[in-house]
């Protein structure tokens, strides 16, 4: 098996990782401290397309954690790097927040509402969602046929403190029934997310440790992009799930806080 290294990448997932909900863990600043005072490196990897990562250093600092624009690996960030590999140059219909725009936007492409100009589609997590866009998009998959049509994240929910809202997977089932087609998705479980912040840090795969709460969506990245990967059992996952499921995990940690230990332990 695959060594977790104190000098490594570690990219964590956020929620059920590093906190739950509002709530910070109490050991994740001494993590985060560890991981650098051993020389290693991490970011914050998240599915969320409806925040910026302004937004996310706004709420991360009201958890009590400091952070800056390079400590984060969004699927907004993830997606855009995806344009720019296939589509550069394309004019997109973006069927998401202005934080998204804003970030694509950010990488030198042109955002706009007139259906003739459109070169591809952009689905996010749209907490601004409109009648208008749903049909905007409707006419676009329905007239051409062949328009690339890409989605942040696959994610049918996202958590709120009353339970779910509709995420971009939910309005892509919309469309799938519209127009026969689902998206490439760049989000958790792909492994774009993973891969662009090797690409951007320079760490290996085998220096590289992805750390989350879901099997299915933080796991599987990791696995796909080829890293090590522990499972915490600190969120969604329970042993039963883990047992149950065909993609096993390298490490399994009651929580993230066995990380401090097992870095600790190499110096
Ligand atoms: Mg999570």
């Amino acid at each position: 098996m695959q060594k977790i290294k104190g000098s490594g990448l570690f990219l964590f997932d956020m929620d059920g990782t590093l906190y739950l909900g509002n709530r910070l863990f109490d050991f994740t600043n001494e993590l985060l401290a560890t991981i650098k005072a051993c020389g290693g490196k991490y970011m914050f990897m998240t599915n969320n397309s409806s925040k910026s990562v302004a937004d996310y250093i706004k709420k991360l600092k009201a958890l009590g954690v400091e952070s800056v624009y390079d400590d984060f690996i969004t699927s907004s960030q993830a997606t855009a790097y995806y344009l720019k590999k296939h589509h550069l140059g394309a004019t997109l219909y973006v069927c998401g927040t202005e934080s998204l725009k804003e970030e694509i936007r950010s990488h030198g492409f042109r955002v706009s509402e007139s259906l003739e100009e459109i070169d591809v589609i952009v689905m996010g997590f749209d907490t601004e969602l409109t009648f208008k866009k749903l049909e905007d998009v409707s006419k676009l998959l329905l007239t051409r046929k062949d328009i690339p049509y890409i989605a942040t994240n696959p994610d049918y929910v996202c958590p709120t403190e009353f339970g779910s809202v509709p995420d971009c997977g939910s309005v892509c089932d919309m469309l799938y029934n519209v127009s026969g087609r689902r998206p490439v998705v760049v989000g958790k479980p792909e492994a774009l997310m993973p891969q662009l912040a090797m690409e951007k840090t320079g760490y290996s795969r085998d220096d590289t440790l992805v750390i989350g709460d879901r099997i299915y969506t933080d796991i599987k990245s990791g696995i796909g992009a080829g890293t090590i990967t522990a499972l915490v059992l600190s969120g969604e996952t329970t042993r039963d799930i883990l047992e149950k499921s065909t993609d096993k995990p390298d490490f399994v940690l009651e929580s993230a806080r066995e990380l401090i230990e097992i870095i600790r332990g190499q110096e």
